[in-house]
């Protein structure tokens, strides 16, 4: 066999019969298929990883998922429910069993919470719980209560009988915006309040439907989570920084900074840096995937607002919208000429050499600083970072 081809995949049992036929929410087998090959794609898995979620999904049997909400806005259910892509709500909702969601079930009081006990007892061991929301540890815990209990006590015992724990958005993962200082009500994320079992985390504010669903599809599948970094949230969605995938990184390169709401490079679409972008120092694929499931382009940097790092516990309501980013992988250009910078005040082309070596830009940036500087020089203008 000629090790350099791909091996055949066979589509045709996971098709079936009926390719067009509704299988899941409406969606149809085709559709599961072409979505789980996508979410396969994304987690950097081969398309034979996609056939298997696939039919994961299809299953008949569906795993039963207990959902607890604590200190928080709703705005995870939100986001899911809110997505338009063909069906991800739907094939979310319909690929689980959601025996049971604070905010969506149909019962109340008393028969809801029994209701909850009822499908814990019975799928004990079997689970999946989603945490969404913060948990508050002050004061024995008093100040998020349901049905007259903390919600530490609710999370301890629902995590007792589940087979994995999922936390979604960033008040379950970290605390969230509660947290924020002085933390009033002393609220953590969910595996500060049960530590030593594992606590998957899908950050964000709201977190992408699309990592949540990625996640739990791999869950069902492989029995086992995807691989995950020092905080456990899925590397296929937090292993790179936002800033290395943005599509305005190459007017960061090239110094083509937006300086305000309105101005002539904000205008242009250029980098958002000094507006306060935190995309240098979050780790989240928002760029790739794109937020809020509307197309190309819907993510916060992507409608021309800065990140404000929402992912990452140590910026999102701790440092200020507008404060400039602590920069990881690269130094930022300011030896490049600024938005209304004089011709002639920049630094010499052999500095920035050496500076975009250091910074590790020397071949990319650093040509485009000389070519920038070279054409400024030439055509006389007065505005260096007019559009090459
Ligand atoms: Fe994109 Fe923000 Fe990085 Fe600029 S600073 S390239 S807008 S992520």
């Amino acid at each position: 066999m000629d090790a350099t081809r791909t091996p055949q995949i066979d589509y045709s049992a996971c098709l079936g019969a009926d390719p067009g036929a509704p299988v899941r929410g409406g969606a149809t087998r085709r559709q599961v298929l072409q979505f789980c090959a996508g979410v396969a794609a994304t987690m950097g898995l081969s398309s034979a990883a996609g056939v298997r979620m696939a039919e994961a999904a299809m299953a008949p049997a569906r795993p039963p998922v207990i959902w607890l909400h604590g200190q928080e806005c709703t705005g995870c259910t939100e986001s899911l429910l809110r997505a338009t892509h063909p069906t991800v709500e739907s094939l979310i909702l319909d690929t689980i069993s959601l025996d049971y969601h604070d905010t969506l079930c149909v019962g109340a009081g008393q028969q809801a919470l029994d209701y909850k006990h009822a499908m814990m007892a019975k799928h004990k061991g079997a689970y999946v719980l989603v945490t969404e929301g913060g948990t508050p540890m002050k004061d024995g815990g008093i100040y998020c209560k349901v049905g007259g209990r903390t919600q530490v006590e609710l999370v301890r015992e629902a995590a007792e009988g589940a087979a994995a724990v999922i936390a979604i958005g960033s008040c379950a993962s970290w605390g969230g915006i509660q947290s924020a200082d002085p933390n009033p009500t002393g609220a953590v994320g969910t595996h500060a309040v049960i530590p030593g079992k594992l606590v998957i985390s899908v950050p964000g504010c709201p977190p992408s439907p699309y990592n949540f669903l990625s996640t739990l599809l791999y869950l069902l599948t492989f029995k086992r989570p995807p691989e995950l970094d020092e905080l456990n949230r899925p590397k296929f969605a937090y292993g790179r920084l936002i800033h290395d995938n943005c599509e305005r990184r190459a007017h960061f390169d090239a110094g083509r900074f937006a300086l305000e709401f309105g101005d002539q490079g904000h205008r242009q679409g250029f980098c958002l840096y000094k507006l306060g972008c935190k995309g240098p120092e979050t780790y989240a694929n928002c760029p790739a995937i794109g937020f809020g499931d509307v197309g190309f382009g819907s993510w916060p940097v992507g409608t021309g607002h800065p990140c404000y790092g929402c992912t990452e516990q140590a910026t999102a309501f701790r440092k200020p919208i507008y404060a400039l980013a602590t920069v990881k992988t690269l130094l930022p250009p300011t030896a490049y000429p600024q938005v209304g910078t004089q011709e002639g005040s920049g630094v010499s082309p052999g500095a920035a050499a050496v500076l975009g070596a250091v910074g590790g830009l020397a071949v990319g940036a650093g040509a485009m600083l000389l070519k920038q500087m070279g054409s400024a020089k030439q055509d006389g203008s007065d505005t260096p970072n007019k559009e090459d």
